[in-house]
Formats: C-alpha cells, structure tokens, sequence
C-alpha cells in the first residue's frame, strides 16, 4: 500500500460506528471484514489479545469486566460530571478518576491497564480506517469525523485527538445533524432559507435537532432528546419480556445468570431487528439458563406493544425542539430519519403522523446517513471535482453565544451565537481595583445575562500587570473560533505586550500533546500487538488444521490399507504428541507454531509420499506434496491441478 487514499468519512457512534468514502462520483459506505456497515463501537481486552468491534461485542457475555463500550458518553468529560458519576454505575467496567481524567481500566494479558476515553475511542476510529484501507487498497491519511450537535468545545476537541492518536489527520469535525443533511443534499435543494428537523435515533441517545439552512450555511437552531433513548431501551423491554416467558414456561429465572441474560440480550437484538421488516421473529437459544434450550415466537404488534411508551415518547423531543426554535410544525420544510432505530416501521409511522403526512427523507440507510455526509464532506475540504458535490459549501455557526465575566457576575459577551465559523472578536477591558496586578479570565458559553447561569469553558490568570490605578490598564481580550467551532482566548496587556492565551479545549481536562505523543506510539504497538496474535492465530489453525487433515486421511481405509504398521503408527504416536504439546503451548508464538509445523510435516510427508508413488516402500521418486492439507509453509512443489 503505498499511495494514499481518498479522505474518509467516520461518524463514530456511541453504540455503532459507519465509514464512507466518495469514490467514482458516488458515497460508498464500506463495510467491515465481518460484513457488516456498521461496526460496533466496542473494545474488549483478555489474556491473549485486543478486540475491536463485532469481535469485542459478540465476547462481552464472556468477558464483561474488559469490555468497554460508550466511550463517547466519557470522552471530554470531568470524572466528578454529573453525567458520568451516573454512567459509571450502569457499565460493567471499571471506571478511575486520575486528576478529574477519568480513565477505563481493564486487565489486558494478565496486567492491569488504564485508557483514556481517547484512546478507546482511537481504537475504534482505527478499526475504522483499517476497514477503509482494506477496501480502497491504500493508507488512509485524512478523515472528517462527526460529533453530536450538543457536543462542547471539550469533547470535540478530545474527538480531534481520538483521531490524531489513530494516526489520522481530521479535517474537520461536524456535527451529525449537519452530515445527514448534506447527505440528503438539503443545502442545495433550493436557495431560499429551509428549516430542517432532524430526527437521530440511534442505540443508546435519542438527538433532535432543527437546523436552518441558507447558502450552504447550517445554523444549528435548537438541539432536544434524551441522553439515554434508543435502540438498547428496546432490546431490554423484549428481554424483560423473554424472562417473564422463561419464568413462566419452567419455572426458573434466567437473569440470575449474567451470561444467559447477554445471550437474551443479543437475541432480543436480532429479533428486534427483524421485526423492523418482518411481522414475526422467532427467538431460539440453545441451553439457555441450566440446560434449558428457549425457543419462541414474538411479532411485531406485541413488540410494539411493550415499547409503546418509549416509541411515543420520542415526539416529546421533538416538541421541545420546535419550540426552542420558535417554530411550527409547519414551517419544517424536511424531516431527515437518522439511526438504525428509525429503522422501526412504528417509529416512522408515529413521525408522519405528527408532521400531518408529511413524506420522511429516509432513502439513505438512517444508520448510514451521518458516515455518508462526512464522506461528502471529506471529499468537499480535499477539493474532489464532482458535479455533485461541487457546490458544496459547507459553513457551521458558533451554537451559543461566547464571553466572558465581567465585574460583578456579568457574561460579556464577545462572539454572538449563530456567528459563521472561522471568527475573530476582540474587545478591551480594564482592572476593577487599585494596582491590580493580576486578571483572572473566565470564559463562558450561553445565553444568559449572568455567567452563573451559563457554562464555564475554562479559565486562566493574566500576571505582572503593572500598578495603576483601577481603570487605566488596558487589556485586550481576543477571542478566535476556528472552523471546527473550537475557541482560543488571548488576553494582552497592552503596556507591557505581555500575553497568556489559553486553547479552551487546553484546560487541564485536555490531553497534552506529550500525551498525545505517547498514545500514539502506544497504539502503534498495540496495533503491532494485534498483528502478531492474528498471525499466531493462523499459524495455530494451520498446525489444527493439519493435524486434522492428517489424521482424517490415514484413517480412510482406503490410504490405510496401503500404509504399513510401523508409518502408521509412528504418524499416530506423531499427532498425538503434536495434540498435546498444542494443548500445553495454548500462548506459543508464531514462530514455535511453524517449527512444529515442519517437525510434523517433515516426518510425515516421507510416509505420504509412499502413497502417491503406488506405495512401494522406499522409492523416493516424487517429491511430497502436502498440497491441499492447509498451511504447507513449502508449497512451492506440484501444485493440484485440474482433472478432465
Ligand atoms: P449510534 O446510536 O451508536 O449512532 P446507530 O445509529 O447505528 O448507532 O443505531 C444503532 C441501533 O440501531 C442499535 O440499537 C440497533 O439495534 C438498532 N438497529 C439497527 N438496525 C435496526 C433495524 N433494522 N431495526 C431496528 N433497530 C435497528
Ligand atoms: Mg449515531
């Protein structure tokens, strides 16, 4: 792989992740050597190796406690948060706080470990980009990656450096509302002002967002949902369900057991899933809960039934977003599905009627639609010409208003809200007493008149301000938001020249580009890592394998009958050992595999090749060939060929 690819679009999803590219004049949403578009945005660590992925979900019955999952409810977030104290008691895995960081620990080969949520999630962009490579043939090098709209400065800047620690170089971060829009080409539709509700319901959060659209400007006008709604509220519902039936089929209780109710768990899923194009799913568990196989029918009435609350609750949301925005229902002029949820014929249902009839734009897979508008945008900021995403032009606005306290509590504000991004403010303030020599700076967000009741961003001091009476020193605030809408504050003071600026996202919650450094040679290696026990692994299948196929062979009775006692059982004696040095080697390394691969394999191909040379002990004519027994490390003999 030496030339690189296209840039890549990633929505990095709480429960599921979607990469796409923009190839050939269309989107391709890529799928994974599993199959699958969409990717769990899972990590599982063990004794012997890392898994990412569908890999990570389908152990995490087996491995609860090193499965880790919803980093994105973590990454850019204090420890002491409100948000995250409530988190933590939901998940199986450990969570630490080092320095208000809060870090993932699990046990990996027999150590302890500790992850930032940036990390984790670098994890997951990386499967990402493998995924990509693996189908475009080439390194990939520039991504744009989604956040949610409500996302902060904080936690888009730590989305940045999940990226930069996969090695990727981020073009941009956008929102996803914004992605799903651009992927229904909603900017260009028309060129008048449009209002668009975008409704995301995804596997564990529930966003709403109305944005208006004008001249390929996106303001994002009001943002609503539920932090925790979606498609696994739905899977519990049906597990629950599933219980109660066990329950009352045997008379026993399932969720007593942690891995049953993970096995109900997935099965709920997959029923849940086939519901959404089928009338009737059929739920069948072998040895569920003490030996007991579960076997059952569920339709979708009764499904929607036992989520009817949590269906029509959805639109609850979308009210509180209109009228945040001070709009009607008929003032949206489109309605975008978004999310693999959305996915539920009922939930579609309940959404049209709501909007009076209204047809939903739901041509694109909703759970692909954010990967598919970041893969535009990608191609967009890396100038691909195409007519159909030539005019293309895509501007974010600030979503809240930007300043900062003033004497006595007040926010002054210095970039108002909806201000097109990239942006620059400056604005001159004084000292409040007599040879102040010192000015603390605090930078908030919001709405509101009073700092108290809008968001800190962070803070820092300007020093060595020279005495002078209250008034007379002059200090230059000056407030810079880059295209990601990510902030920068600078405060002079203009007697001396002398400056602090602080990146907001720097705060102490950031990571520091020493960190950052680390992180990415640690995954580096633990990419390494994952490579060499992936080729353990095939060394191991091949040596199984091989074994295997030997012994099926010198068992037909047609190969015995012209084998001779003494080959027989020496290959017998042979495999045996093999079997059992495998067994007692379960961590031996790649090379240890091949060697005793070809310790067999040289001891065994002599009385093989007796065979192919009509048996006649001893004549060593033809060379022999293992071909076709899987893994032969020397295949460069006959090779099978075809009979006619
Ligand atoms: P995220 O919320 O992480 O962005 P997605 O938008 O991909 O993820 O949504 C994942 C959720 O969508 C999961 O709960 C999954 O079970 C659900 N889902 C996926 N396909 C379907 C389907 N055909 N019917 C119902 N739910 C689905
Ligand atoms: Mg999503």
């Amino acid at each position: 792989m030496s030339r690189f690819a296209p840039a890549i679009g990633i929505d990095l999803g709480t429960t599921y992740s979607c990469v796409g590219v923009f190839q050939n004049g269309k989107v391709e949403i890529i799928a994974n050597d599993m199959g699958h578009r969409t990717t769990p945005s899972y990590v599982a660590f063990n004794d012997s190796e890392r898994l990412i992925g569908d890999s990570a979900k389908n152990q995490a019955a087996m491995n609860p406690n090193n499965t880790v999952f919803d980093a994105k409810r973590l990454i850019g977030r204090k420890f002491s948060e409100d948000t995250v104290q409530k988190d933590m008691k939901l998940w199986p895995f450990k969570v630490v706080n080092n320095n208000e960081k809060p870090q993932i620990e699990v046990e990996y080969k027999a150590e302890t470990k500790r992850f930032h949520a940036e990390e984790i999630s670098s994890m997951v962009l990386t499967k990402m980009k493998e995924t990509a490579e693996a189908y475009l043939g080439a390194k990939v090098k520039d991504a744009v990656i989604t956040v949610p709209a409500y996302f902060n400065d904080a936690q888009r800047a730590a989305t940045k450096d999940a990226g930069a620690i996969a090695g990727l170089n981020v073009l941009r971060i956008i929102n996803e509302p914004t992605a799903a829009a651009l992927a229904y080409g909603l900017d260009k539709k028309v060129s008048s002002e449009r209002n668009v509700l975008i409704f995301d319901l995804g596997g564990g959060t529930f966003d709403v967002s109305i944005l208006s659209i004008e001249d390929g400007m996106f303001e994002v006008k009001s943002t609503a949902g539920d932090t925790h709604l979606g498609g696994e509220d739905f899977d519990n519902r049906l597990v629950k369900h599933l219980i109660e039936e066990f329950k009352r089929k045997h008379k026993q209780d399932p969720s007593q057991n942690k891995r049953s109710l993970r096995r109900l768990r997935t099965a709920a899923e997959a029923a849940k899933r086939t519901l959404s194009s089928s009338s009737q799913a059929a739920i069948e568990i072998d040895s569920l809960f003490n030996g007991i196989d579960f076997y059952t029918n569920i339709t979708r009435a009764r499904f929607e039934d036992l989520c009817s609350d949590l269906f029509r609750g959805t639109l609850d949301p979308v009210e509180r977003a209109l009228r945040d925005a001070q709009l009607s229902k008929g003032q949206i002029h489109e309605v975008v599905l978004v999310g693999g949820s959305t996915r539920i014929p009922k939930i579609r249902k309940l959404l049209e009627e709501f909007f009076n009839g209204k047809q939903l734009n739901c041509s694109i897979n909703p759970d692909e639609a954010v990967a598919y508008g970041a893969a535009v945008q990608a191609a967009v900021l890396t100038n691909v010409k195409d007519e159909v995403i030539n005019d293309v032009l895509l501007v974010d606005v600030v979503p809240l208003s930007l300043g900062i306290e003033t004497a006595g509590g007040v926010m002054t504000k210095l970039v108002e809200r909806s201000t097109k991004v990239p942006t620059r403010a400056q604005n001159t303030f004084t000292t409040y007493a007599d040879n102040q020599p010192a000015v603390t700076i605090q930078v908030f967000e919001g709405e509101r008149a009073m700092t108290k009741d809008n968001n800190l961003l962070g803070s820092f001091n300007l020093q060595g301000i020279p005495p002078a009476p209250r008034g007379v020193p002059k200090i230059e605030v000056s407030f810079d938001v880059d295209a990601n809408c990510m902030l920068t504050v600078t405060a002079k003071d203009t007697s001396t020249g002398k400056n602090e600026s602080i990146k907001i996202t720097n705060d102490q919650n950031r990571l520091s580009q020493k960190d950052i450094d680390r992180m990415v040679a640690d995954a580096e290696k633990y990419k390494a890592e994952d490579d060499a026990c992936r080729a353990r692994v095939s060394a191991k299948n091949s040596l199984e394998s091989y074994i295997f196929t030997v012994k099926s062979s010198i068992e037909d009775p047609a190969v015995a009958e012209k084998l001779d006692a003494k080959d027989k059982s020496m290959v017998v004696d042979l495999l045996k050992d093999a079997e059992s040095w495998l067994e007692r080697n379960q961590l031996a390394e790649k090379e240890e595999l091949e060697h005793k691969m070809k310790e067999i394999q040289d001891k065994v191909a002599p009385v093989m090749s007796k065979l192919y040379s009509g048996g006649s002990p001893g004549s060593n004519g033809s060379r022999p060939t293992t071909q076709g027994m899987n893994g032969n490390s020397e295949a460069k003999g006959p090779t099978i060929e075809e009979v006619d």
